[in-house]
């Protein structure tokens, strides 16, 4: 496959070329940019690039049909490692990175080179970052490290001063909509564009809201909360919890459902907030801004910033997988008491 159908990221790619160009590709990179905008699939490809059996690797261009290009594809190639966060843990264990370590210092099957990946590179903690650093500083001949993240001012200095950081930007609407048809996420050109719209620049977030389910629970809760009267809070809570308790047993697809829901919370009142200072949310749905609108007539602004700083405490929170139901009785409660507050008072 070639590069070019990694939409979006043509600057990336024209940067990477340069550094093979120049003679010497860094040993370490750290991808940083918005979640759900293609830094992974995009690691994968240049792990791919880099271990592909056919086209030299300066080329930065798999050919997608080697074995090794397949088994990167398959994520079964003995010179590519992988590491994340564990599903039950907010960081990334100290034993995880130092196997890696170990892994990267043993010869390469293929007799070429290893490639390791490290996805949330944000949850890299002091202890598990130091036992990192002489790898990053000095990896084992031939290995390239690939850290991801979502911004670069989180990662420690130690880390980013061993990297060479790699931006990636959201991905610009119309990409995200021939993408989004591409993969069969929307199924007309209007569906894409409206779905490109409210994902901001990432395809996860697109697809998540692609979900009818949460199209129809989006609206309720909004209504919910718009509501002249205002709102109870405790049911308010049960009730996101019951949704998120729906998108399946794992824990990682209840906190992507909850970060989806809260996103939309942040949507809403970013919307009340430009309508209270007389601007119009950019394309928001009727519904949506009929619920802004009644949001932006009873709450000041700074009510309405508070708001949405915490539905962003409140993804912080799920981001570091604290306890669910206790981070939605939290966040109703203090919704309630910004948004009823106006209606009792
Ligand atoms: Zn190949």
């Amino acid at each position: 496959m070639p590069w070019h159908s990694l939409r979006g990221h043509d600057r990336v790619v024209t940067t990477l070329r340069r550094a093979l160009a120049s003679g010497r590709l860094p040993h370490a990179f750290l991808f940083v940019g918005p979640e759900g905008i293609g830094k992974r699939a995009f690691a994968l490809r240049l792990a791919q690039a880099l271990l592909c059996e056919r086209t030299p690797e300066a080329e930065l261009d798999p050919c997608g049909r080697c074995p090794a290009c397949l088994q990167v594809m398959a994520g079964t190639h003995p010179d590519l490692l992988q590491v994340a966060t564990p599903e039950d843990k907010h960081e990334l264990p100290i034993r995880v990175i130092r196997d890696l370590c170990i892994d990267l210092g043993l010869k390469p099957m293929s007799g070429r080179r290893k490639v390791a990946i490290i996805d949330d590179a944000d949850d890299l903690n002091d202890e598990a970052a130091n036992a990192f650093l002489k790898t990053l500083e000095e990896p084992p001949p031939g290995s390239t490290l690939i850290l991801i993240g979502t911004s670069a001012e989180g990662q420690l200095d130690t880390i980013l001063s061993r990297c060479r950081v790699v931006r990636f930007d959201p991905l610009p609407e119309p990409e995200l909509a021939e993408l989004l048809r591409e993969q069969g996420i929307a199924e007309t050109p209007e569906a894409a564009t409206r779905l490109a719209r409210l994902g901001e620049g990432s395809v996860a977030r697109a697809r998540g809201l692609a979900d009818p389910a949460l199209a129809q629970f989006r609206g309720a809760l909004f209504e919910e909360i718009a509501a002249p009267r205002g709102f109870e809070a405790p049911a308010l809570a049960r009730r996101i919890e019951e949704f998120v308790n729906k998108a399946g047993k794992e824990a990682g697809a209840k906190r992507a459902r909850a970060r989806l829901v809260f996103g939309e919370l942040v949507r809403l009142f970013r919307g009340t907030l430009r309508l209270s200072v007389g601007l119009e949310p950019p394309g928001a749905d009727p519904d949506d801004r009929r619920a802004a609108a009644s949001l932006a007539e009873k709450l000041e602004p700074e009510a309405v910033l508070a708001l949405a700083d915490r539905c962003l405490e409140a993804d912080y929170h799920v981001r570091r997988n604290l306890y669910m139901p206790l981070i939605l009785d939290d966040l109703a409660h203090d919704l309630g008491k910004l948004v009823n507050a106006r209606g009792r008072g």
